[in-house]
């Protein structure tokens, strides 16, 4: 008798005190640190921030000037494309350049983007959310919207002393204040707006209706909106080369490439740093192979071929890196503007996860990512540590040395995560990521733990933010552990089930601190018409 009590007091203390170990060594029960008012919480860990700093520090000895900085984002590609991130060769694209990209660099496999293309252009560039920057959805055919207001990356790093380019898509506003020449580009060469835009309407095979009948084709054609290949430098008139049709777009990626080959030759000889976001026009839908690849695919579809273009060209940047001796000295962020389009099939790419452009699920929103840097970034990491792309604004401008340019008169979502690159193990520095549906909090995911509000829990973020309704509804949340539910299929329905029960307090903390901030930093309105 006495033998069993000191068991069940034994099997008693063991059982306390794993739940203890595992209470306090939870990840989800990490703090993050206001380091400002104005700027998300982010976690802090002061020897990878140390290490990263000693990095950067002899770099910029050693060559004498800031790191450049190189962003490639392709349009729709999904995560699941790229070789590296399982597709590749075995969905009918084989991604070399790509994967060695990726074998080179860090892996990050939980990178997020917004649904669609501007909402995610313009997080990239401000560092803010949609609530926050009001571009909830792309403009189209001529509508109104732009980054009204907004301070760039490129602006703070032009002031900062760095070359800065934008080459190719566009996509946030036609106005001239909204061009990129005007928002701290020292050079732009692309196309204002989304490729689609410019074909679909002259296809006879997408728009027989129109396409088909000159007098209905001329209204496109006088339509108030740019159909041109433009280019312009630093506060001058956009210049427009050549209007595009069907052939013309077909070869834009390849235009694109040369003028960012070129850039970067030019840039080798330059004092300054310099800024580029190279930003395809494939493999957005309508597809069209350039000259010399139709069928150079193994599956031999024109989305396939234009994966290949962009895995060449991807090639091609790298190589001018390293023969212009800037490889070393110049952080590469490869990643994609949003989830692949799934509704235009065939001409559309892949996702291993639930959901595709357009929602908040993880198809949606999760894109490939890779961070190159070689000499300071470890070749061969993967990491699946949290990197909301807000983030490429803050760590741009910390990287650059720049970091007290980040302002202070606005909400910046974007997380310095410098440290969580370029330390040899270093870990994500964001806690949180917020998925908006246009301007309604659709989910959250901190950690492994997504909580989808599947009812739009802040139907109205300005009314939510006074009244927290969304915690009156947080029994409708369903809750995945993406690490074993990656495609959001077997929901916890919290309060209804005992699954995830516990996490509840952690989300809803969240919840209440971000909308918390929209009373301070209220949300933007939108330019263009939204679904209610
Ligand atoms: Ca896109």
């Amino acid at each position: 008798m006495m033998m069993t009590r000191k068991v069940a007091l034994l099997f008693f203390v063991l059982i306390f005190s794993s739940v203890t170990i595992v209470w306090a060594t939870n990840p989800l029960l990490k703090k993050a640190v206001v380091t400002a008012e104005n700027m998300e919480p982010s976690y802090q860990f002061p020897a990878q921030i140390e290490e990263a700093n000693v990095k950067l520090a002899k770099l910029y000895k050693k060559t004498g000037k800031r790191p450049n900085i190189l962003i490639m984002l392709v349009d729709d590609m999904g995560w699941g494309d790229p070789g590296s991130f399982g597709g590749g060769a075995a969905i009918g694209a084989p991604t070399p350049h790509i994967d060695k990209l990726a074998s080179e660099g860090l892996k990050l496999t939980s990178t997020y983007a917004q649904p669609t293309c501007s909402p995610t252009r313009a997080t990239m560039m401000t560092g803010r959310l949609p609530i926050h920057h009001g571009i909830y959805r792309p403009p189209m055919y001529g509508e109104p919207g732009g980054l009204d207001g907004e301070i760039t990356s490129a602006q703070l790093l032009s002031e900062a002393g760095y070359l800065t380019a934008l080459v190719g898509k566009w996509h946030l506003g036609e106005l001239p204040a909204q061009q990129p020449q005007n928002l701290g580009y020292d050079e732009f060469f692309g196309f204002l707006a989304v490729s689609d835009m410019y074909t679909d309407w002259r296809d006879p095979a997408f728009s027989p209706e129109i396409a088909n009948r000159p007098e209905v084709l001329q209204a496109f054609e006088n339509a108030p909106f740019n159909k041109n290949l433009v280019q312009a430098h630093k506060g001058e008139k956009l210049e427009e080369l050549v209007k595009i049709t069907i052939p013309v777009l077909a070869n834009l990626d390849q235009k694109f490439a040369d003028y960012t080959v070129d850039f970067i030759q030019r840039m080798a000889k330059e004092d300054q740093p310099f800024f580029a976001v190279h930003a395809f026009s494939k493999v957005h839908y309508d597809n069209y192979p350039a000259d010399g690849y139709a069928g150079k695919s193994p599956s031999g579809y024109p989305y396939k071929d234009g994966i290949i273009e962009v895995d060449d060209i991807v090639g091609r940047l790298i190589k001018t890196l390293h023969e212009t001796g800037q490889a070393e000295n110049t952080l590469v962020f490869f990643t994609s503007d949003n989830g692949p389009e799934e509704d235009n099939f065939p001409d559309s790419g892949h996702t291993p996860f639930r959901g595709a452009k357009g929602t908040t699920w993880e198809g949606g929103v999760r894109v490939p990512g890779i961070a190159w840097w070689p000499g300071m970034i470890k070749a061969g990491r993967t990491s699946d540590g949290l990197f909301d792309l807000a983030d490429l604004f803050t760590t741009s401008l910390a990287v650059a040395g720049a970091k007290d340019k980040v302002p202070t008169d606005r909400y910046i979502d974007g997380i310095d995560q410098n440290s969580f690159l370029l330390a040899d193990d270093g870990e994500s520095n964001r806690r949180t990521v917020f998925y908006f549906f246009q301007d309604k909090l659709a989910a959250l995911r901190i950690h492994n733990i997504k909580f989808n509000n599947y009812l739009f829990i802040s139907e109205n973020p300005a009314k939510a933010a006074k009244s927290n309704t969304f915690l009156q509804k947080a029994s409708y949340v369903w809750a995945h552990d993406l690490s074993i539910d990656p495609k959001e299929r077997f929901p916890a329905i919290t309060g209804h089930t005992p699954r995830f029960t516990w996490a509840v307090p952690m989300m809803t903390q969240e919840v209440v601190r971000y909308l918390g901030n929209l009373r301070k930093y209220p949300p933007k309105k939108s330019k263009v018409m939204m679904l209610k």
